[in-house]
């Protein structure tokens, strides 16, 4: 029989199986069909009436967006809203209607066509995305001309079906993902950072994003495999291979369960010796999956989120609304929020930064926030309303030198002061911490640490800097080894230093997030592990199956080797022999 295999990029894990449905972005009119000029005026009401419909429509769900997902979310339906109020919008649909006696149907059709074109012709990479937004309004006053029937929606909104779409906008990726009746997602675009594979991977909601054409090749009743682990979609298959991926998504759902048991577990070894697993984010809605995953706190909020999902820069109240939320929903538990960290490759059209020949050396993290005071300070500003409840840290990203660190705590000393005069509440004695990801600042730890209230080593930048290994670059990826040798060395003298001066020390790269290297952090002392939520149980039962002797042993015979692989064979080696059960972790995800 036959079947269409795409491939594309597994952004969150698991396999989902189903119907297809197809979200019902542009359906307009290919045919235009005429009306007598004594019908014109009824063409006209119709789209005036319709143009109601769609506005009742988007204020209900931006009601319905706002309690499930935050004032945050809601923005978007504000930016619909507007252009639903654009007159020039309304007068060019009339003309139409008027000039060519067209029904309202190829009106609207003739217009998405002529906004999509404008749109395209913008060099701006961001402004031209817009053209989603003035579609996305022009297809529902397209639906809206027509009364909807309700029952028919309302059934299928009840079956639980895969979505497969060209692009999610961040509110319908909230909106439609929430609802507990989405299987799985397959999306023509997208990446592993998009804010639909975010939340998905938040709600256990396999996805494949990047398939160029997915849209193209199905039709509503379509049967779907979406395995989200190995990036793959497979449209009607036949009943082996749906038996095959049967088999397959039952391991992984057993897998999964097993994990969460896990993750309900005391944190700690063997012998007893507590550890935390922390969650890195970049959305306040994953804080109760990281929970629920077994985080015992937020080691790291990556805040640049919040500059990707807005057009114009945060407000100070847009930074603390974001802020508090994260804040009470973890509390008691700390909360890390890490400074922003952009500049580079991810630039912000807000910000005119300048193109700079080597982005990943430039003008980015607190260097940046250093050029933009201003800027640094609202954030500053709104991190310390937010430590109210005295569970929030600030974390600083991309420390080189000691300087750097004197001028941000003389900023900080500054804003704390401006909301003392306020009498503005803050926690008082709010930690400030150094992100160690710079080579240089990690063969200083020993002077950096001595101002700081705490260190968190990104594996992820000290690796590619330390290695010179772009981090994201396929062709040179065989080289970025965690376990490297000199890595080892390197994050032992960081783990060490801090821990002499009585320091907290965290990883938040995706090292701690590796069962091997895990290990051998614990062993060099390492007590605050911080990753992407869904790695949590692995990493805990990894280590609740060890003793610590074990593992200092190991990460000391480790610095003895000669190269990753040698210390990569000798754990497993080792482990296995004494340890079996740490294996039991699978590498299913
Ligand atoms: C890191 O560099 O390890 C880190 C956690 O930061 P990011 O991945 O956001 O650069
Ligand atoms: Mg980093």
């Amino acid at each position: 029989m036959f079947f269409i295999r795409l491939r594309g990029i597994g952004v969150s894990p698991g396999i989902g199986m189903g119907e297809i449905s197809l979200t019902e972005r542009v359906l307009f009119t290919s045919r235009k069909e005429s009306v007598p000029s004594s019908k014109i005026g009824e063409e006209l009401i119709r789209v005036k009436k319709a143009v109601e419909r769609t506005k009742d429509e988007l204020l209900h769900l931006k009601r319905e967006i706002r309690e499930i997902m935050g004032e945050e979310h809601a923005f978007i339906f504000d930016a619909h809203l507007l252009i639903l109020e654009d007159r020039s919008l309304f007068s060019t649909i009339e003309k139409i209607i008027r000039e060519e006696k067209a029904r309202a149907e190829w009106a609207l059709t003739q217009v998405n066509k002529k906004y999509q074109e404008l749109f395209d012709s913008i060099a701006d990479d961001y402004f031209r995305q817009r053209k989603f937004d003035v579609s996305d309004v022009l297809t529902r006053i397209y639906g809206n001309l027509e009364l909807k029937k309700k029952t028919k929606t309302d059934k299928n909104k009840a079956k639980r079906t895969i979505l497969v779409a060209h692009e999610l906008l961040p509110s319908e990726a909230g909106m439609r993902l929430s609802r507990g009746n989405v299987l799985a997602v397959a999306m023509d675009m997208g990446g592993p950072t998009s804010h639909t594979a975010i939340l998905a991977r938040s709600l256990n909601i396999p996805v494949v994003v990047g398939l160029h054409n997915v849209t193209q090749q199905v039709k509503n009743g379509d049967y779907l495999i979406i395995d989200g682990t190995n990036g793959e979609v497979i449209i009607n298959p036949p009943l082996a291979v749906k038996k095959e991926f049967l088999s397959k998504k039952e391991k992984y759902d057993h897998y999964f369960r097993e994990l969460m048991k896990t993750a309900k577990l005391k944190s700690v070894t063997q012998d007893e010796v507590k550890f935390f697993p922390l969650a890195n984010i970049e959305l306040p809605e994953e804080v109760s999956m990281a929970f629920s995953f077994g985080a015992e706190g937020i080691g790291l909020f990556r805040s640049e989120f919040i500059y990707f999902q807005r057009e114009t820069l945060p407000t100070e109240e847009e930074h603390y609304s974001v802020y508090s939320r994260i804040a009470k929903a973890a509390y008691p538990s700390p909360v890390y929020i890490r400074t922003v960290d952009i500049g580079g490759e991810k630039s912000l059209p807000q910000l005119e930064i300048e193109k700079e020949p080597n982005p990943a050396l430039g003008l980015r993290a607190i260097r940046l926030s250093l050029r933009n005071r201003d800027l640094f300070k609202v954030q500053l500003r709104a991190i310390l309303r937010a430590s109210s409840l005295k569970n929030v840290r600030v974390l600083i990203p991309m420390i080189t030198e000691l300087e750097e660190i004197g001028e941000v705590k003389l900023l900080f000393a500054e804003v704390k002061e401006e909301l003392v005069k306020e009498r503005v509440k803050f926690d008082h004695q709010i930690q400030l911490g150094a992100m160690i990801e710079v080579p240089a600042a990690a063969a200083i730890t020993d002077i950096l640490v001595k101002e700081v209230d705490y260190l968190s080593i990104g594996t992820n930048d000290l690796i590619q800097y330390y290695l010179a290994v772009d981090r994201s670059n396929e062709f040179v990826s065989y080289l970025y080894k965690p376990l490297h040798p000199s890595v080892l060395r390197l994050i032992k003298f960081v783990i060490q230093s801090a821990l002499r001066e009585g320091k907290d020390v965290t990883v938040c790269g995706e090292m701690a997030a590796d069962p091997l290297s895990a290990l051998i952090l614990l062993g060099f002392g390492l007590r605050k592990f911080s990753m992407n939520p869904i790695f949590i149980p692995r990493i805990k039962k990894t280590l609740r199956s060890v003793e610590l002797r074990t593992v200092e042993k190991l990460a000391e015979e480790a610095l003895s080797l000669k190269t990753a692989q040698d210390i990569e064979e000798h754990i497993i080696e080792r482990i296995l022999a004494k340890h079996p059960k740490a294996f039991l972790m699978g590498q299913v995800i």
